[in-house]
């Protein structure tokens, strides 16, 4: 059989041995019991959690103020959660804009407030981070959001953005766990788990402790950030899979190294193809070189007839789900961590191999 690179945006390839591992548990992880199967509260499952909560520490080297949790609902719904609870009675927030992300957080956000829009690349088709010089901040703003890597343009934040001494609160579902994060600057961070963590399901929070416990009063329970960490993140039924999935991830992800050494091969991966993409003239990534992102890359060949034999005669090699998001079209590679050097290396042979015969 031929061996499958998956570079899709997410939910996003899994490492192999966290597969092997799924399928050896499923039957039985438990007292003869599936994982989809047990109690959250039994003693096993509290002690999983535990343990994710430690590798999360251990990984990013969280501060002991912030609290970790983990929440339902996807980033989408964190797009309510962070003004519901940041804004404690503020009538503005900062959002940068910078992408199809971004926009969608900018957007929620005015069901409970008047964001105001800091700067953004619209205009720019979001092709580069608008210059710092260009940003209008709002001296009243409760915080200042940005999306630390848009997934769908392919733009990314490599060190933190200047938010005038407001904490920062950042997207990070599809950079999450590629970089060491200087906490200092961060109020709030949140990711969903369908790309570096795991499947679709949940979305972890870490969040600065003397944030919390200023909800808006009609904030559900289940968005209430004091409400999810005073409960161990188990307010409600979590999804237990997901739960299992990440302790998998999470474990791999240990193996891997530090996270300077992950940070190493991320940004290796990235070179691979932007080098690549950059030496052809059949290929072409439309994104400024200063905002390119580490994670995912959108390209386009000079013809959609092409991009569509691309993609036809790329998913026969192996190399799956390479197709665009469908508002920006043309072709997209996500590099996460569990897409392995082999796999980019073997994408490039592939891409560079399609550019001879055409
Ligand atoms: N933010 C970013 C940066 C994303 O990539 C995505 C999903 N691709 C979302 C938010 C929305 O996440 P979810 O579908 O988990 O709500």
């Amino acid at each position: 059989m031929t061996t499958i690179y998956n570079f899709g945006a997410g939910p996003a390839c899994l490492p192999q041995e966290v597969l092997l591992q799924i399928k050896d548990d499923i039957p039985n992880w438990y007292e003869g019991m599936s994982v989809l199967e047990i109690s959250h509260r039994l003693p096993i499952f509290m002690a999983l959690i535990d343990t994710i909560e430690q590798n999360f520490r251990t990984l990013l080297s969280i501060p002991d103020e912030f609290a970790v949790l983990f929440m339902h609902g996807g980033a989408r719904s964190q797009f309510a959660a962070v003004p519901l609870n940041l804004l404690k009675g503020a009538k503005t927030a900062d959002y940068l804009v910078t992408g199809m992300w971004s926009a969608l957080a900018l957007e929620e956000a005015k069901k409970y407030c008047q964001p105001h829009c800091v700067a953004s690349s619209q205009s720019q088709h979001y092709t580069a981070i608008p210059p710092e010089a260009s940003w209008v901040f709002e001296k009243d703003a409760a915080y200042f959001h940005y999306t630390d890597n848009e997934t769908v343009h392919g733009v990314e934040f490599l060190t933190a953005p200047n938010s005038k001494g407001k904490w920062l609160v950042s997207d990070m579902t599809s950079n999450i766990l590629t970089k060491p994060l200087d906490f200092s600057r961060y109020g709030l961070i949140y990711a969903s788990t369908q790309k570096n963590l795991g499947v679709a399901g949940m979305t972890l929070v870490i969040v600065r402790k003397t944030l919390l416990g200023h909800a808006h009063p009609f904030t559900p329970s289940t968005l209430n950030y004091e409400l999810v960490a005073h409960s161990n993140s188990l307010l409600n039924t979590p999804s237990v899979f997901c739960w299992y999935v990440l302790g998998l991830v999470l474990k791999w992800t240990l193996k891997q190294g530090n996270i300077e050494k992950i940070a190493n091969l991320c940004q290796q991966k990235a070179d691979l193809v932007y080098h690549f993409i950059d030496s052809s003239d059949f290929y072409t990534n439309p994104i400024s070189k200063e905002s390119r992102s580490r994670v995912n890359m959108p390209f386009h060949l000079p013809t959609p007839a092409l991009e569509e034999s691309f993609l036809k005669q790329a998913s026969e090699q192996g190399f799956k789900q390479l197709k665009g998001h469908k508002n920006i079209g043309g072709c997209r590679i996500s590099l996460y961590n569990a897409m392995p050097l082999l796999g980019v290396e073997k994408l490039i042979d592939f891409m560079r191999a399609f550019e001879r015969k055409h």
